[in-house]
């Protein structure tokens, strides 16, 4: 795979003038979303993992074999963030979502260990709202006993309202899943 950062937009005059179609990963912060986009791309920085949110307010444009654009934007639901920063990523999401006519896609990331939160369910409904199509990424999967692991993917199934086929559980560090949320996502916008 190929991936090319492309931009990192402060709001839609810095959009990049493209026609690709764009996946947007979105997740609570912490959730994994930097290693994701790492390990998806095959880079160890290309998302900075750790990352502090005040440094995160952008919406960052990756190109991806020249084909498609991952978006990464701000994780939500960080509990330290001041009510004005909170509003100004809102506002700026927001946009995204609701404007950005190339968007073909969104992968929300939720925790494979634990139920999704409120933040998360207000997400999928949102996307849902806006008849987006989205792909469910469980993070660390690596975490949950093999066994078990099925089960949380059922479990996360149910309680998003969401399809399991359209479920993937995976682990950035084990390298879990990754081939096949590619796949995925090359079929739903490709
Ligand atoms: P972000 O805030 O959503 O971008 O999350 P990060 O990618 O920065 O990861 C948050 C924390 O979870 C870090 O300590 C990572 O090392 C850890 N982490 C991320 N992905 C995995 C995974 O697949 N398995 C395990 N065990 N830990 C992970």
């Amino acid at each position: 795979m190929k991936a090319e950062f492309v931009i990192s937009a402060a709001g839609k005059d810095q959009w990049p003038d493209s026609t690709l179609p764009e996946v947007v990963v979105v997740g609570r912060s912490n959730v994994g979303k930097s290693s994701f986009i790492n390990a998806l791309t095959n880079r160890k920085r290309l998302a900075y993992v750790g990352n502090t949110p005040g440094k995160t307010r952008l919406i960052n444009f990756f190109a991806i074999d020249d084909a498609w654009m991952l978006v990464d934007v701000p994780g939500y639901g960080y509990a330290k963030m001041s009510k004005t920063m909170l509003k100004k990523m809102g506002e700026l999401m927001e946009e995204y979502f609701s404007e950005r006519s190339v968007l073909a896609l969104a992968i929300q990331l939720v925790d494979a260990r634990h139920d999704p939160t409120h933040d998360d369910m207000d997400m999928i409904d949102y996307f849902k709202a806006l008849g987006i199509p989205i792909l469910l990424v469980a993070t660390k999967i690596d975490k949950v006993p093999k066994t078990k692991r099925i089960k949380a993917l059922k479990n996360l199934s149910t309680k998003l309202q969401l399809p399991l086929s359209e479920i993937y559980g995976i682990s950035s560090t084990e390298k879990l899943g990754l081939d096949d949320v590619y796949h995925a996502i090359q079929a739903k916008i490709l």
